[in-house]
């Protein structure tokens, strides 16, 4: 075990994941000296909700142990090379790697002997790779859950060396009509890991490649029974290092030195979250930036959360509808085609675009009658609405679709006006006008958020207060 705790494959998904989010990335392992639970927990946060239930665990450990069984092995290893189109081999040999690089690094060269001077396939178990672009650290090493070495030959069928296919086991069973399979992504991520610590490792064998597919054991069936999947892992490779070299370029600009415990607090608080309802549930500073969030004071920052963990006094949200309707009446006429007439490039026309008479036109009606309707599915009487909060960039279009909407002309309270401090803030602009005129709102109110551009498009959220 190394000092540097460099995050493994799980690492690898995790900053893929989240690699929008400066909070996340500027909060890696290479950079606190922690991981992320144990920054959580010091931070006041602990991340109680990422623990994986025992269930899981025991699913997980019942089928490794069944990869690594012998009535499995030569299955998994032969399907693997057909798949891949190597050499049949001439015998199946089963080796450790011992969790140890040294022990790694000997059979490694004694399986790429084996492959090419008798044609036997060897699956190894229990590998360790130093950490790509930190071998020469004590860094933690990557464990890839196995790895086939197998002839390799040329045009005329001679051997001239051995491929290595790694490898990873995970207990999911593929539906195989998603070609987008979230979870085999991620797998074949960890593989990928592996694959590029392999690939620049110095004491990998002279005349062993690393194949530029790689594979996951994965179940069958119900009852677990592991077959092997391959996939082409360039992309997942390419992908895999821009991650890890921002990882150890941003531990290198810190001049390699962990953070204090002094330090931590203020160091994560400055760092900007993007914060993605999608993917943040995933990450161990969750409950820490959800409290932030939840306390945030910003106009435009919205937490979205189940009724059974929100604060007492909050919003329901009644339903939400998008909606758009095709118009060449906002456009942006910027685009590379305009290099193609070069003497007016530059031109007003090569900008934004917009025929304001006929948006007026023809959005007021289309987005009163959208508001209309949705509030009628929701068995919601339009003219008993408490508040709208419209789209801030026309108080004419605003009066109009509020008087259609309420039935008569909205006052200043019905319908609060912020562009005339703000301006346009675009796509912002009713959750600023709703976060300014929200709070003298009674329980049981409803109102309405309502945003709308180009495209056009509009979206609706009706909501209540509760608490
Ligand atoms: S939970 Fe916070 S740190 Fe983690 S990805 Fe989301 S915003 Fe970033």
């Amino acid at each position: 075990m190394g000092a540097l705790i460099a995050g493994g494959g799980s690492g690898a998904v995790a900053s893929s994941a989240h690699a929008g989010c400066t909070r996340f990335r500027m909060t890696d392992p290479l950079l606190t000296g922690r991981s992320r639970r144990t920054l959580a927990s010091a931070l006041g946060h602990p991340d109680v909700g990422g623990k994986i239930p025992d269930a899981r665990w025991v699913r997980a450990l019942a089928f490794e142990r069944m990869v690594h069984d012998q009535a499995f092995v030569s299955e998994l290893l032969t399907r693997a090379v057909g798949l891949l189109e190597l050499e049949r081999p001439a015998a199946v040999r089963i080796r450790s790697g011992g969790d140890s690089v040294d022990t790694t690094a000997t059979e490694l060269a004694s399986a790429h002997l084996a492959a090419k001077h008798a044609g036997e396939a060897t699956m190894l178990f229990g590998l360790r790779v130093p950490f790509v672009e930190l071998a020469d650290q004590r860094a933690t090493d990557v464990r890839p859950d196995f790895a086939i070495v197998a002839s390799r030959t040329d045009a005329a069928g001679n051997r001239v060396g051995s491929w290595l296919v790694m490898g990873d086991a995970k207990d999911y069973e593929r539906v195989r009509s998603r070609i987008d399979d979230g979870r085999m992504l991620k797998g074949f991520l960890q593989v990928a890991l592996g694959a590029e610590s392999a690939a620049e490792w110095s004491r990998l064998p002279a005349g062993m490649q690393v194949h530029r597919y790689g594979a996951l054991a994965v179940p069958r069936n119900a009852y677990l029974r592991p077959e092997a999947v391959v996939e082409d892992l360039a992309d997942h490779r390419r992908e895999v290092r821009a991650r890890v070299h921002e990882r150890v370029t941003a531990y290198r600009a810190a001049g390699e030195q962990a953070l204090t415990d002094a330090e931590l607090a203020a160091h994560v608080a400055h760092l900007e979250a993007a914060y993605d309802p999608g993917t943040c549930s995933t990450c161990s500073l969750f409950r820490y930036c959800r409290a932030e969030l939840r306390g945030s004071s910003d106009p435009t920052a919205v937490l979205v959360e189940d009724a059974s963990i929100a604060p007492a006094s909050h919003w329901d949200i009644l339903g939400t509808k998008l909606k758009t309707v095709f118009s060449n009446n906002i456009r942006n006429n910027f685009g590379f085609l305009n290099r193609a007439t070069p003497d007016d490039t530059d031109g007003a026309d090569k900008l934004f675009v917009q025929e304001g008479r006929k948006v007026f036109k023809e959005v007021v009606p289309m987005v009163a009658e959208m508001i209309v309707a949705e509030a009628e599915r929701l068995d919601i009487d339009p003219q008993g609405l408490r508040r709208l909060w419209l789209h801030q960039a026309n108080a004419g279009m605003n009066r109009l679709i509020a008087q259609r909407v309420l039935g008569h002309e909205a006052s200043e309270d019905e319908s609060p006006t912020v562009l005339d401090t703000y301006g346009n803030t675009s796509s912002a602009g009713s959750i600023i006008a709703f976060h300014l005129n929200s709070d003298d709102l009674e329980s049981g109110d409803s109102g309405l958020i309502c945003s709308f551009g180009a495209g056009y498009s509009a979206g609706t959220v009706f909501v209540r207060k509760m608490g």
